[in-house]
């Protein structure tokens, strides 16, 4: 966007609860550091990170091919225990672009998890998944639930908590429209950290109306480089995906092994995957 474009126009933030525990629980996730709790990117720059929870699904490749057709990139937040049955969509995410964390393996909230259970959570799904981009492993908890102690355990494991600073309403509405209107491009900032869900066709049929918007807001649509900044091109982790029958477990071994990988897509080709250094400290 060059000077002479015209200034897009900002909403508030977010309407945040007032009370005292919500006033308190914003306190103490502002006093945390970046390397623990991300609620929001840089709005230095005109980048929206989009993250999409809970699947992979079914419809996964649906989402992406919207995704493709607006030159958009995001952060699935998948759960462990669908991996499984969906690798061919996860496959086709990295091959795309797009940046996997996880979810939990069993979408249990975390704050009810003793501290083995939660590691376990942790570990298990961060085994079916290529390397973080960042230098830390992302995750976000499942319904965004956390405490203290489930944020720490997260950090002490070498997980950054990653919840949001825009929610798309999308799982309290069935209305492609509703979707489109939460996430119309005056109501998004930069820096923006947007939640959505996989798996709903309401909100893959609100996803065109909402990349062209924010586009036309001039707003990129990144993967999670308003969590992790986007480096110098240093390819730090890539990796070896070239065969569909490629078992899971496989995945993890390949990119620690090689160091260095090529993406491939089902026809072959070699899609660069970029990965960037962390600004997690
Ligand atoms: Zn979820």
């Amino acid at each position: 966007m060059d000077a002479a474009s015209p200034p897009v126009p900002k909403m508030a933030p977010p309407a945040q609860g007032g009370s005292a525990v919500a006033r308190l629980k914003r306190a103490v996730a502002d006093a945390l550091p970046r390397a623990v709790l991300v609620r929001q990117g840089s709005p230095k720059r005109r980048r929206v990170a989009l993250t999409f929870d809970d699947g992979p699904h079914a419809l996964t490749d649906a989402y992406l091919d919207v995704l493709e057709r607006f030159g958009a990139r995001a952060t699935f937040f998948v759960v462990g225990k669908s991996c499984g049955a969906h690798l061919p969509a996860l496959r086709h995410a990295v091959a795309r672009g797009h940046e996997l964390a996880g979810h939990g393996f069993t979408h249990t909230a975390f704050p009810k998890l003793d501290a083995a259970a939660l590691r376990d959570e942790l570990d298990r799904t961060a085994a079916l998944l290529p390397p973080a981009r960042a230098g830390r492993r992302l995750v976000r908890p499942p319904t965004g639930a956390t405490s203290l102690r489930s944020l720490a355990l997260c950090a002490r494991a070498g997980y950054t908590t990653v919840l949001w600073s825009r929610d798309s309403d999308d799982c309290r509405t069935t209305s492609p429209d509703d979707v489109a209107a939460r996430l119309a491009p005056e109501r998004v900032q930069a820096g923006d950290i947007v939640l959505l869900h996989e798996s709903q066709t309401w909100t893959l049929a609100a996803l065109p109306r909402v990349l062209e918007g924010l586009a036309s807001a001039g707003l990129e649509l990144r993967a999670g480089e308003n969590v992790a900044h986007a480096a110098s091109a240093a390819l730090a982790h890539r990796a070896l995906w070239a065969s569909p029958s490629h078992r899971a477990n496989m995945l993890r071994r390949d990119f620690d092994r090689l160091g260095v990988a090529v993406v491939r897509d089902g026809r072959g080709e070699v899609w660069a995957v970029e990965t960037f250094a962390s600004d997690l400290r």
